[in-house]
């Protein structure tokens, strides 16, 4: 019989795209022993026992069933009053706020809304890993623009200008930024908000680590003026409230957007789950003391990571926000992909390379310090071995 090669049901968008590269770090960390892990990209709090607790509560009342598809109009009104009151941002929990499967549905949710095919998307890197991957699969063409470690990863208008062309429709922003921790101030938002209005731009703000600021009060993209009718924003409960399991996040933007998204959400997911959505209620009700407490303590260890990373030849910025340290690794001669592997391999430390976040990531390397004290310390102890004998 004729041997008939099997053909790939994969779609070629998806076949094309790459896997994350952080997976692979993942992966031999976990196989080793004794590794002093900097890699995950998420707090080492357990979510504070009182919002536990309001979803046991949820599930003893039976509350088990779907919620309303755009969320809980309860939690919707106590995320539009969160924006108000942390933020200066008014929304209209009816038909502006939805309740999504943690910031990464939203996202999704924000792209494949208001994607045609074939429009640009300029993608601020170093970044978060799924924007690219998301503007493909929603039929777009992601546009990598670099900062540099010079400029401390803050977006130049310029570099935007350079890049648009009649197809760009959109722009992701991040601040405070994953992996860089730079966090962007009143007048950088302002610089951008003015190509962003000259050119008719949408403004994707993903603002999942806006309770971890350090030095400033967060300014959301959305309160700077003119921004808000061109804006979705984008947030959740993983990062500041110590929530990554449970999935949650909510997206705010003017209504016919937010009503093109809740179309895809209510084919595609239902609603968010309804023990979570019970969780957040009371995250936001009763959460800010946590909160402030969690937030002072990722700033001690930042202070300290980040000076014993300069101190050890590791030359790292001051980052203003999340918790990640993103030192330069250029003086070792090493690509940040050997160097991390190096350090894995020799030390035990895992951290994540930096040309994973794309442009401008390479010589570089992401290091959380969510982590104790005790681990930072050996870190430290470890990297500066490894250096020395470089
Ligand atoms: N945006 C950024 C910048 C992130 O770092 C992360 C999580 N690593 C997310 C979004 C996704 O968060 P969530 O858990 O809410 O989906």
């Amino acid at each position: 019989m004729m041997q008939q090669t099997k053909k790939s049901y994969v779609s070629e968008t998806v076949a094309r795209l790459k896997p994350s590269g952080i997976r692979r770090f993942f992966d031999l960390a976990s196989s080793m022993e004794g590794v002093v892990s900097l890699g995950v990209g998420e707090p080492d709090f357990v979510t504070s026992w009182s919002i536990r607790e309001a979803s046991i509560l949820s599930l003893e009342q039976g509350y088990t069933s779907y919620t309303a598809n755009a969320g809980l109009l309860e939690l919707r009104q106590e995320i539009a009053a969160y924006l108000a009151r942390k933020f200066h941002v008014e929304y209209d929990p009816e038909a502006e706020i939805l309740v999504t499967v943690g910031a990464s549905q939203a996202i999704d949710l924000a792209l494949r809304a208001t994607v045609n095919p074939g429009d640009e998307v300029i993608v601020v890197e170093p970044s978060f890993v799924s924007y690219g991957p998301l503007v493909t699969l929603a039929g777009g063409v992601p546009v990598p623009v670099g900062t540099t470690g010079e400029d401390h990863f803050k977006l130049r208008p310029d570099q935007i200008e350079r890049v648009i062309t009649d197809r760009t429709k959109a722009l992701i922003v991040c601040s405070p930024n994953n992996p860089t921790g730079t966090v962007l101030h009143k007048e950088d938002l302002e610089a951008i908000a003015q190509i962003v209005k000259k050119h008719d731009l949408l403004v994707i703000s993903d603002e999942i680590y806006a309770e971890l600021t350090y030095d400033e009060p967060y300014i959301s993209f959305a309160a700077v003026d003119g921004m808000r009718e061109r804006t979705i924003l984008v947030s959740g409960f993983s990062k500041g409230f110590a929530m990554t399991g449970w999935r949650l996040g909510f997206t705010a933007a003017p209504a016919e957007i937010l009503q093109a998204m809740l179309k895809i959400h209510q084919y595609a997911i239902m609603c968010a789950p309804t023990m979570a959505q019970y969780a957040a209620i009371e995250a936001l009700r009763n959460g800010e003391q946590d909160v402030e407490y969690m937030k002072k303590s990722y700033r001690r260890r930042r202070n300290y990571f980040v000076q014993s990373l300069n101190e050890i030849g590791l030359s790292c910025h001051m980052p203003g926000g999340a918790f990640y340290a993103f030192p330069s690794i250029r003086a070792t001669g090493l690509t940040s992909e050997q160097f991390a592997e190096k350090l894995l391999l020799e030390e035990k430390v895992a951290v994540v390379p930096g040309s994973v976040f794309g442009a401008g990531g390479e010589g570089y390397i992401r290091c959380s310090y969510a982590s104790s004290m005790e681990q930072l310390q050996e870190a430290i102890k470890r990297i500066k071995r490894f250096l020395e004998r470089l």
